[in-house]
């Protein structure tokens, strides 16, 4: 048998960063950066106001107050977008909106609520003059040109994740598309005679294929475009065909017919089609576990990871094996999830010194994660995935974990429908 680490190197040294493409800003969400982004502009452009206020000179209301207020020659207006065509001059002001640029001359801006614009136009006093009430410090109000970015400076660096920040940032200097890591294209295909298709009535002896679905949205969920083939009879021709179109793919994931019980169809046509490995791995669920490459008509090779069939082991072999090698692909650097210690609230059994993932409902209270097994264990039991948030580990060497007990939990979400 395999060591969960064992399998993960073994797999792990087929799979590099793909190649870079340059496409729409908006469709690189969790991409990475492939070149450093240099700014072609300064932002802002131009020093700009903060507040909707008046620009004006400081030295002409230092030590203005309610009582003492300084009246200034209002000489015009300027919203944002516009250019301010005058200069402030000793004595006078410009009405100036935020965003708008700061007119020359003019060093502080003092927003309505520190001048009598509101008294004057509620007593319908024309604007051509304005009270200051407020002494405020040089400069106040005055966003300087290049306060965020400097021209030519490096913004973002090759290797980050666009996130919807990176996407903000990148419109700002301009740019509408952007060169990143290709999304890996991942062959899903399902086997087994027992296989029914969703939408279409359930024979009798027959299930529904859900490992497509579940592997499939795994993929995308990993950064990935799946690729689906559907579900391949366990005969010679069947997966011989859907075989077929795993050409173009970086990376296949079938589900099912590698254990030992199996009928050997899947393993003997993998065997055929490249070199195949069918191992135990010291872990459940998901002891069965296949990696190896098929050989393409191109003469190229694609990895293939075949998961077993038994649906929550299809998922943990997915969450194991095939994430990590859909991130690497995708040139992530944090390839593992988020790990907590946390403390169980009830047994975790260890039956036969595997390393056990078990589905865990993980809640924080009075600031300690708690973990909660999702209910019996079985590797059919798929609702028991559904429940779980995360995946609580019992080391291969021990016989168990009690409620109580310390454990180490791969966090699967940190969305907010469970709380953490
Ligand atoms: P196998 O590895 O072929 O022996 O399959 C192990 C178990 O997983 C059997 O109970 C199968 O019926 C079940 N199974 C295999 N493929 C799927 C699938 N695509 N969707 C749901 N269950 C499956
Ligand atoms: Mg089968």
């Amino acid at each position: 048998m395999l060591s969960v680490e064992q399998a993960y190197e073994r797999i792990m040294a087929s799979f590099r960063m793909l190649e870079a493409e340059e496409k729409p800003l908006l469709d690189c969400m969790g991409q990475v950066l492939a070149e450093d982004i240099n700014s072609p502009l300064t932002l802002p452009p131009l020093a700009n106001s903060g507040m909707d206020g008046y620009a004006l000179r400081h030295s002409d209301i230092a030590g203005a107050s309610q009582e003492n207020p300084s009246t200034l020659e209002v000489i015009g207006i300027v919203a944002a977008g516009q250019m301010p065509d005058k200069t402030v001059v000793p004595g006078t002001a410009i009405r100036i909106m935020t965003g708008a640029p700061v007119p020359d001359g003019a060093d502080t801006v003092v927003p309505f609520e520190g001048t009598d614009e509101v008294q004057r136009k509620r007593e319908g006093k024309p604007l051509d003059q304005v009270a200051i009430y407020a002494d405020m410090p040089p400069g106040c109000n005055v966003r300087p040109a290049g306060e965020d970015v400097s021209q030519g400076a490096l913004v973002l660096e090759k290797g980050t994740v666009v996130r919807a920040a990176e996407v903000g940032v990148i419109a700002s200097l301009g740019m509408d598309t952007v060169k990143v890591i290709r999304r890996p294209v991942v062959a899903v295909l399902a086997t087994g005679d027992e296989l029914e298709e969703t939408g279409a009535p359930l024979p009798a002896g027959k299930i529904y294929d859900s490992n497509t679905f579940s592997v499939a949205a795994s993929v995308v969920a990993s950064g990935g475009v799946p690729k689906i083939l559907g579900i391949a009879r366990d005969n010679l021709e069947d997966l011989n065909a859907k075989l077929e179109a795993t050409a173009g793919a970086d990376l296949v994931v079938t589900s099912a017919g590698v254990s030992k019980g199996d009928y050997d169809i899947v393993k003997e046509v993998l065997n055929e089609r490249g070199e195949m490995n069918f191992w135990s791995v010291r872990m459940r669920p998901a002891k069965p576990l296949a990696f190896g490459h098929l050989n393409g008509a191109d003469g190229k090779t694609i990895p293939l990871l075949g998961l077993p069939g038994n649906p929550v082991s299809a998922m943990v072999a997915f969450e194991m094996f095939a994430r990590p090698a859909i991130r690497t692909m995708l040139g992530r650097t944090k390839i593992p999830r988020p790990m907590v210690e946390g403390v169980l609230t009830a047994p975790i059994r260890n039956e036969d010194g595997r390393r056990v993932y078990a589905r865990v409902e993980v809640e924080l209270k009075d600031g300690v994660y708690q973990a909660t097994p999702t209910g019996p264990q079985g590797s059919n039991i798929l609702t028991s995935m559904s429940r779980a948030n995360g995946l609580a580990i019992c080391p291969e060497d021990l016989p168990g974990k009690d409620a109580g007990d310390q454990v180490q939990i791969i966090m699967l979400d940190w969305n907010e429908e469970v709380q953490v």
